[in-house]
């Protein structure tokens, strides 16, 4: 195992133009702060599933605890296209070793919290998860999960990188049997 954790990362937070309109959310901070101590496995969970750069912008619309992945010009629904991807990916990233994750902030798809859910009618319904990250959240529970919104401040950020040491060395420690990237998929 590597002596630096390794991270899982919204790809365009690394400045990958993968965003739905062809730009990156490049975080220098961010990475500068994290890439002494860690090695980083990039993931775009909708250009890694097929879908184009620039792309239609998504919505996520429906059942908050459910929802389903709608582009907002054509009304076409993504949702299946990126769950189908996502049991692959995440089997790929069980054997990552990975001790963490950064998510982009406010994404349909990446976004940990706060991302709105429209009913189907257009209006506001309520908040939930990206479908990505609740997906990967399901499967790696005991994960470090954060935002890049959330390790804005030098504290929250000093945090999760403890955390993250403290996952693999709790990792290193575990037999490979125990492990919780080991654990079946509920
Ligand atoms: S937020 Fe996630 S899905 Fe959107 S461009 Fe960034 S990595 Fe890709």
């Amino acid at each position: 195992m590597d002596a630096k954790v390794r991270l899982g990362v919204s790809r365009c937070l690394l400045g990958e133009r993968v965003r739905y309109d062809g730009g990156h959310k490049l975080d220098r901070d961010l990475l500068a702060t994290l890439a002494p101590v860690a090695v980083f496995v990039p993931v775009c969970p909708e250009v890694e599933c097929g879908l184009p750069v620039p792309r239609e912008a998504m919505n996520l619309c429906g059942d908050p605890a459910a929802p389903r992945l709608i582009a907002t010009a054509t009304g076409l629904d993504l949702t299946e296209k990126l769950t189908a991807w996502a049991a692959r990916r995440l089997d790929e990233l069980a054997s990552e070793n990975l001790c963490g994750f950064v998510f982009k902030t406010g994404s349909p798809s990446c976004g940990l919290t706060c991302i709105k859910v429209y009913r189907d009618n257009g209006g506001f319904a309520e908040t939930g998860m990206g479908i990505f990250a609740r997906l990967f959240r399901e499967r790696f529970a005991l994960l470090p999960c954060q935002d890049e919104l959330g390790l804005r401040a030098a504290a929250p950020r000093q945090d999760f990188i403890e955390r993250a040491l403290a996952f693999q060395h709790a990792s290193i420690e575990r037999p490979k049997g125990l492990r919780p990237e080991a654990l079946p998929n509920e």
